[in-house]
């Protein structure tokens, strides 16, 4: 499959300009899976973006990235028009490997009804049987087919079992991969860390670039450089 996530982080974009981005990553590359699509972008229509943040909205369909790019512009509650000071998307073009290509199977793949967590994957999760056996245990419920879905429920249960207060987005996600066989490029995002997205990978690509007409200091994007165990292009 194909995964692409989109940052802004202090450059105003309208939402419709934005979705375009997202929808021009998945089209190049569109020949690394096209059964289906979706994105996980900022909800709300607010122009305080943190409480978009903290509302995603996920949209999803079967077939092709138009298929997805239509269904985008079906949508009555999205003001496609707002215009967007930070705004953090993530988009997939699925293979499917576990479960029949559907909206409920295609990423991103949520923690739970909230969206609280969500998740894109590229590849395989070897140990998913055990991984959900545990967290049924727990109590999660599965919702979709995916091998996917286990990641996007352990973040959370890491999350809500957290020691303390102040953990951050790489921390947790690294304690999620030490959990997982197989491979794997991944992009996070969460309504508990507004503005960032945390991507990593094991065996899988995964390229990060970084555009800025400012001369952009790693604390702008310090979660995206904490986990970078990947290419990275500036411009
Ligand atoms: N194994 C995941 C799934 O079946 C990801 C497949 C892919 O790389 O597209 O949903």
């Amino acid at each position: 499959c194909g995964i692409f996530a989109y940052l802004n982080y202090h450059v105003p974009r309208t939402r419709r300009d934005i979705l375009e981005i997202l929808i021009k990553g998945l089209k190049r590359l569109e020949y690394r899976g096209y059964d289906s699509a979706g994105v996980g972008i900022d909800g709300g229509n607010s122009k305080d973006w943190e409480s978009n943040a903290k509302a995603i909205q996920l949209i999803k369909q079967r077939g092709k990235v138009k298929a997805l790019d239509e269904e985008i512009h079906k949508q009555q509650d999205l003001d496609l028009d707002v215009e967007l000071d930070v705004h953090l998307g993530i988009a997939h073009t699925r293979w499917a490997t576990h479960g029949v290509p559907s909206p409920v199977n295609s990423h991103p793949q949520r923690s739970d009804k909230n969206n609280e967590f969500i998740v894109i994957h590229n590849g395989i999760i070897t140990n998913y049987k055990d991984l959900k056996k545990f967290l049924e245990s727990k109590g999660y419920e599965f919702e979709s087919e995916t091998d996917t879905e286990t990641i996007a429920k352990l973040v959370k249960y890491m999350y809500d079992n957290r020691e303390s207060d102040d953990i951050n987005f790489a921390t947790l996600v690294e304690r999620v991969t030490q959990q997982l066989e197989g491979a794997f490029a991944l992009v996070f995002k969460s309504v508990h860390y507004p503005g960032e997205a945390v991507g990593t990978r094991r065996g899988s690509p995964l390229l990060m670039g970084v555009r800025s007409d400012h001369k952009l200091s790693t604390d702008h994007i310090p979660v995206l450089y904490r986990c970078c165990n990947y290419s990275c292009v500036c411009s």
